[in-house]
């Protein structure tokens, strides 16, 4: 006898077997000698057969009975049936309601017109029913899993820094504030100043998978508050372009090692996955600028602009990752902890790296000295005072280093083709949104 929870997919193996399974009772026909009841769990739907004369009368009428949704256990004997989608049918000799769902549903699970994401975002335990919803988050857990591994292969210890701060780390506009016991203090936006204070603190290459947290104004497709950050810090590197390697090297990585878990376990995802061409395509910004027609501009690119780009790019390399690098020091006028090029203080060493127009990371090298450090915080208008604690990392011997920030979800998003960013979140976090 198989434990519920047993995978309907093993179902095909077990002919002949008595069996119990349990799930939720996708749907009920009636036709006649025979009914049918489909239930769904977590590896997919198992029928169960009824017919009269055979079947116990009760069954039937507690199943008629029933709505849709509710969770059942079943225990019979598992039949071939070449009618049936899984090449099997189970014969029930018993049958147990667990728990019945009310009537009417607010959101069908198999029905086949869509349902507006906000409608599915507020019944979401019952979108995530949907098999194609959940393999979106099978992707993500395996994704996550093989980044992780892919951190550690590379040397990486894994930290958790501080979520809940005195001082932001950069500007204060998309700062959530919170009462810290009558004290003001503010969610993390962003792991920067502890991972580059734990360089300082000689543990040379560390990464961080923690939520970050932003009071994003706009409501866009790729924005949320509350997201998932992806974050390297590594020490000793000068060269912008031997971090642009660690990082394309672990997601490239990631990819491929998900691209073959998924294949194996059957996902609808898994051809979404491409095998990336290695190196990735790296374009200077001023191309891009060029390519806009509007070099020199002084100010980032805009969405379009990232959409035009990000379809000149992929046109011209084949690539749907590839870099923006060597982004201009206007540009970056906030991001106080930019390295400036030395030779060209209007260049810093820092980059992005897109997806098709999207913007998946954020990196370079950053400024490990003490004087031009305080010289970017002062022009960006901040006062290093309210820096002391990170400033001190600098007092006492910091090593050169670089690192990056990589939007968990907006990989996802990418890499599971979701229009909305939203969809790559269990239970998304907006403007508009603070439950479910
Ligand atoms: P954008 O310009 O798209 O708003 P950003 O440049 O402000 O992003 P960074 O500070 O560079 O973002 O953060 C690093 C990464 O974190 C981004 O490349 C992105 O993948 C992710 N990220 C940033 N803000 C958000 C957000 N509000 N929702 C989801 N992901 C985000
Ligand atoms: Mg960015």
């Amino acid at each position: 006898m198989l434990p519920p929870r047993r995978l309907s997919r093993e179902l095909a193996e077990r002919a002949g077997e008595s069996v119990r399974i349990a799930g939720h009772l996708e749907e009920y026909r009636a036709l006649g000698g025979v009914a049918f009841a489909l239930v769904r769990d977590g590896s997919g739907t198992t029928q169960v057969t009824l017919k009269k004369g055979t079947t116990e009368p009760a069954m039937f009428t507690v199943l008629e009975g029933l709505a849709r949704e509710s969770v059942v256990e079943v225990e019979g004997t598992v039949l071939r049936s070449e009618k049936s989608r899984r090449g099997v049918e189970l014969v029930p000799s018993r049958l147990e309601v667990l728990s019945a769902a009310e009537v009417p549903l607010p959101l069908g699970v198999v029905d086949k017109v869509p349902a507006e994401l906000n409608t599915r975002l507020d019944h979401r335990v019952l979108d995530l029913r949907k098999p194609a919803v959940r393999a979106v988050f099978e992707l993500r857990a395996e994704l996550l899993a093989q980044l992780r591994a892919a951190f550690v292969r590379r040397g990486f210890l894994e930290v958790e820094t501080p979520k809940l701060l005195r001082q932001g780390a950069e500007g204060g506009a998309t700062l959530f504030s919170v009462d810290y016991f009558g004290t003001p203090a503010f969610l993390a936006q962003s792991p920067q100043l502890y991972k580059q204070m734990l360089i300082g603190a000689g543990l040379e290459r560390v990464f961080e998978i923690a939520p970050a947290f932003r009071a994003e104004p706009s409501d866009t497709v790729r924005h949320i508050t509350e997201f998932t950050s992806l974050d390297a810090e590594v020490g000793y590197v000068t060269d912008p372009d031997e971090i642009r390697g660690l990082l394309e090297g672990i997601v490239a990585d990631a990819v491929d090692a998900s691209r073959e878990a998924l294949t194996a376990s059957g996902s609808p995802l898994a051809g979404g996955l491409p095998k990336l061409p290695r190196p990735f395509p790296r374009i200077p910004f001023a191309t891009a600028e060029g390519w806009l027609g509007r070099p020199g501009a002084g100010r980032d690119l805009s969405t379009e602009e990232e959409k035009a780009v990000g379809e000149r790019a992929v046109r011209e390399y084949g690539s749907p990752f590839y870099f923006l690098t060597d982004y201009p020091t206007v540009v970056k006028a906030q991001t106080f902890y930019a390295w400036r090029r030395d030779d060209d203080p209007a260049t810093t060493g820092y980059f992005d790296l897109d997806y098709r127009g999207l913007e998946i990371a954020s990196g370079g090298r950053r400024e490990h000295r003490l004087e031009p450090l305080l010289a970017n915080l002062r022009a960006a208008g901040l006062d290093p005072a309210r820096f002391g604690s990170y400033l001190e990392a600098f007092r006492f011997g910091m090593p050169p280093h670089g690192g990056w920030g990589l939007g968990l979800d907006r990989l996802v998003q990418a890499l599971a083709g979701l229009p909305n960013i939203r969809e790559s979140r269990l239970f998304p976090r907006d403007r508009y949104r603070l439950e479910p």
